[in-house]
């Protein structure tokens, strides 16, 4: 049966993230020979709220913006995922998106499904208040399809700790009690966990060490590269630093530093707080930002953004391991490149869920009403990402794919085997 609503939705180009989502999605599938029932089900997400936003602005006019929340899949446990504020947020990119957090979760093996938002607003150009008040309306528009037990929002994309902060006290109002697991990334003061900053970062290092105890590399005698020195990247470099690798390049979107005996990612960080560039860091020479990706170097952490390696350069890339710690930062065009020459992947939905895995953790000691302490956050972090680690690419061996394939087959083998024990389509 054609399915009108996928069928629309695919418009085949290489960086459109759905059809990116999609393209693995469906060879995976394939590999697993998957029951074409479920197959039907998980193509399409399961609900989809559009709301169109009255907001005050400061100079006394009403604007009405876009927002949408996608909930892609329940089978596993209540939605997850990120809202974001941007003027490009598109329906086709949201569910792509939640799509994505249902694999992710799947992958790390914790009890959500996916889900994510946004809101089509630049919010550069808006004040504290109006973004306060674009919030609080979009929380009270979508109040029937979030909460603890059925959609946990977080923070994505030009959304904080403020931005949860408004929306749990929305919510809250609403519910006439105050609810702090209806949400992630909230200030530690308002039920958020320690460690949850750093997350992202710190799962691409567990990761990054497992790869290199695989190939028999002493993280002493690595090379890493880093693109976008955000929150990911910024604590990516710094964790990595620390535990004994060469940080030889940073990339950033204004500009690239190297240095062949390693930079100091904690002093380039204080250099971009006070000039508010890494470039004329002291510690490093400046390179071209484009060429800066193909570096030799043992691990390249593409940190910034999607689409970054793509059919055009992959052919270039000459790092021997590359961690994910962006969303979709490879195209699925460029998997089939890397993969001819050898390059050990560790895929998105594998290598920056350190994430929404101490977002796990933070809704547990929310619902629980007691906190951990960092250590416990970030020990039951690295057991967390080193058995995903182990499971993906075990798969991957057992089932002679590569792990971004491995990691989508054992995501789907766990969604669809909880549908068939929900007997969902039954
Ligand atoms: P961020 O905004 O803190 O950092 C991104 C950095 O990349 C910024 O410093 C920006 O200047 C830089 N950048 C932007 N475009 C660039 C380009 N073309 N070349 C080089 N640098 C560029 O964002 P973040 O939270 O670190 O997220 C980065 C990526 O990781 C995104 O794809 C995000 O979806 C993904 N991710 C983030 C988290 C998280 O917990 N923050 C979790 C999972 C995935």
């Amino acid at each position: 049966m054609p399915n009108a609503f996928v069928d629309d939705a695919r418009n085949f180009k290489e960086d459109n993230p759905f059809e990116s989502m999609m393209s693995r999605f469906d060879n995976a599938a394939k590999l697993l020979d998957l029951d074409p029932n479920i197959y039907r089900i998980l193509r399409c997400p399961t609900r989809e709220m559009t709301v169109y936003i009255p907001t005050l602005m400061d100079d006394g006019h009403y604007e009405v913006f876009v927002g949408y929340r996608v909930q892609h899949n329940f089978a596993r446990g209540p939605a997850k995922g990120g809202i974001r504020y941007a003027p490009d947020v598109t329906l086709d990119e949201v569910r792509a998106l939640a799509a994505w957090m249902t694999w992710k979760c799947a992958v790390v093996n914790i009890p959500y499904g996916g889900g994510k938002g946004g809101i089509v607003c630049d919010p550069h150009k808006m004040s504290q208040g109006e973004l306060e008040r674009i919030t609080r309306r979009y929380t009270a528009d979508i109040i029937e399809i979030i909460g603890p037990e059925r959609d946990v929002p977080a923070p994505d994309m030009n959304t904080n700790e403020q931005t949860m902060a408004w929306i749990m006290d929305t919510y809250s109002m609403h519910k006439r009690t105050t609810v702090t697991a209806v949400v992630t990334g909230k200030p530690l003061d308002l039920g958020g966990s320690r460690g949850r900053s750093a997350a992202t970062g710190r799962g691409c290092l567990f990761v990054t060490l497992q790869a290199l105890r695989k190939f028999h590399m002493e993280p002493s005698q690595t090379t890493v590269v880093i693109q976008g020195f955000g929150n990911v990247g910024g604590h990516a470099a710094r964790l990595m630093h620390k535990a004994g690798m060469k940080i030889i390049a940073v990339i950033e979107y204004d500009g690239a530093v190297y240095n062949a005996n390693g930079i100091d990612p904690v002093a380039l960080d204080a250099h971009r707080k006070a000039t508010g560039s890494i470039s004329g860091f002291p510690g490093a020479e400046e390179i071209d930002r484009e060429e800066a990706l193909f570096l030799p170097c043992d691990v390249l952490v593409p940190a910034a953004r999607e689409n970054v390696i793509h059919s055009r350069n992959a052919a270039r890339i000459s790092a021997r391991i590359i961690c994910e710690g962006a969303n979709g930062p490879t195209t699925a065009e460029a998997d089939r490149i890397l993969q001819q020459k050898g390059v050990f992947v560790i895929p998105d939905i594998l290598a920056n869920a350190g994430g929404v895995t101490v977002s796990y953790f933070e809704w547990v000691q929310d619902r629980q009403g007691f906190f951990w302490n960092e250590q416990l956050v970030n020990g039951r972090l690295e057991e967390i990402m080193v058995n995903a680690f182990r499971d993906v690419v075990s798969y991957a061996e057992r089932h002679n794919v590569h792990n971004r394939c491995a990691a989508y087959m054992l995501a789907l083998d766990r969604v669809a085997f909880a549908i068939k024990l929900r007997g969902i389509y039954a």
